[in-house]
């Protein structure tokens, strides 16, 4: 007999069900009424208490066999995918959910035999989006993001199938630009090619490789490196492409018209900051240079114009006092990764909605400068700690000592400086490296010698013997 299915709020969804003692003539009779509502249902799997009965059991049937199993533990479990997934209990919606690859599952069946199961693909998924059911953990409080479902998708499956997979010509340069590109591998989409800045010459002259370049050919997609994205050859290659999508993270070139029409369904960037507020190529470093709390990452649809194309999707993210701009850009990159599925999702649906940036908000970001690295002593304490960590790791802000180059890579605020000292004044006399600056002192834990390892305040001071009283001065 076919039972009701609790759907939404119903508590009983949100209960850790209990295990199951006895495997008696109820319990059984439970298990073929659970068959007979996933199969009216049209569902691939159900667990007790979607039904209403906070029990651990679950029954799957995602084309290869059904599978009853009476208290399911995971074993082991390996690998992750992400895939579109539904829920009987939550009709009307859908969200892409990281789900083990592979999965080993032991329980007991209806004989109260042990069993074990070897799971991969999207029977594993099935198992594990059921197994949680029994824990009350709903798929929605996985889904990196969700969309409405029509009532049909939904109603077919527990668990739906594969999302629809696109074409995309992907467009990125610095590590800022690997996490997307990840995301939209891991979630089986077709990347034709991966575009990236020629490699440059670095110090010493060694090569130095675009880290998407990097990413990419250890996957064996297809590279290109045009010197300039407006080559009639490079536009030819990406029309040949046939792409649904182009998706652009820190390329670092404007795009052409020509090239912003190749794509069937349109072009998104991703860029780390909260638009229409730090435009440009330099937003992670400019927040943190100017003492912000909080940044965030925008996806948007691209215009001819830098950075003032619609606001398709944007999530806020604080930045910590300990942050530099190696660690926030991980964050921000990671944040934009797990948006782009929906939102790609949801231009090929014309469901998305593009949202104008208001041009009156508009600050720009430019590319750091020779100058912004420079540090002027005569600021105060917090604006150059703020400087010192948005130029970490690279380039590093500078300062000279003898005329010599040095970069500082950490600091600490200590307290105020007493009146009357010269912004840039050493103080060591206990050994430890600090800096007057035009308000408050300065404790130097780690620094850069041109040419030289990086060291710590306290080595410096041994090992370069600078008297109290001895100055680091700005660059000329
Ligand atoms: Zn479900």
């Amino acid at each position: 007999m076919p039972l009701d299915i609790f759907k939404d709020d119903a508590p009983v969804l949100r209960q850790k069900a209990k295990p199951v003692r006895n495997i008696n003539a109820p319990v059984r009779k439970l298990l073929d009424d659970m068959q007979e509502t996933m199969k009216e249902a049209h569902g691939v799997g159900l667990a007790a208490p979607q039904v209403g009965t906070s029990k651990r059991i679950i029954v799957v049937d995602a084309g290869a066999g059904l599978y009853e199993i009476i208290n399911p533990e995971l074993l082991s479990a390996e690998g992750t995918e992400c895939a579109i997934e539904g829920c009987l209990s939550i009709p009307g919606w859908a969200g892409d959910v990281d789900r083990f690859t592979t999965v080993r599952v032991t329980g007991l069946n209806r004989d109260g035999s042990k069993i074990w199961l070897d799971a991969s693909g999207f029977l594993a998924r099935a198992l594990q989006h059921e197994m949680d059911h029994l824990d009350g953990i709903l798929f929605v409080d996985k889904a990196k993001t969700l969309m409405e479902a029509t009532q049909e998708d939904v109603e077919a499956v527990e668990v739906a199938a594969k999302p629809t997979q696109f074409r995309i010509v992907y467009m990125g340069t610095p590590e800022f630009a690997v996490k997307p590109l990840e995301e939209l591998l891991s979630c089986g989409h077709d990347i034709a090619m991966v575009v990236t800045q020629p490699s440059r010459r670095g110090n010493r002259g060694k090569v130095q490789e675009p880290a998407v370049k990097e990413y990419a050919s250890a996957r064996n997609l297809r590279v290109l490196q045009p010197e300039s994205v407006d080559d009639e050859t490079f536009i030819q290659a990406a029309r040949d492409a046939h792409p649904d999508f182009l998706v652009v993270a820190a390329f670092g070139q404007k795009l052409s018209k020509e090239l912003l029409n190749t794509p069937k369904y349109g072009a998104v960037n991703v860029h780390p900051s909260l638009l229409p507020e730090y435009r440009g190529a330099a937003p992670v470093q400019r927040a943190i240079m100017d003492g912000r709390t909080r940044t965030g990452v925008t996806i948007m649809r691209m215009a001819q114009r830098m950075d003032a194309g619609g606001i398709l999707a944007q999530s806020v993210a604080e930045i910590s006092p300990s942050d530099d701009a190696g660690t926030l850009g991980e964050k921000l990159a990671a944040l934009g990764a797990a948006m782009l599925p929906r939102v790609l999702q949801e231009m090929a649906g014309r469901t998305a909605r593009a949202i104008p940036q208001d041009p009156a908000r508009a600050t720009r970001a430019p590319r750091l400068s020779a100058q912004d690295e420079q540090i002027d002593w005569s600021r105060p304490a917090a604006a150059i700690a703020n400087q010192v960590r948005a130029l970490r790791p690279e380039p590093g802000a500078r300062t000279l000592f003898g005329g010599k180059n040095i970069k500082i890579r950490a600091v600490e605020e200590t307290g105020p400086s007493a009146a009357g000292s010269r912004p840039g004044t050493i103080e060591c006399d206990d050994g430890t490296l600090a800096v007057v600056t035009g308000s408050g002192i300065l404790r130097v834990q780690q620094l850069q010698p041109a040419g030289k390892r990086l060291m710590t305040g306290d080595e410096f001071v041994r090992g370069y013997r600078p008297a109290t009283g001895d100055r680091f001065e700005s660059p000329a």
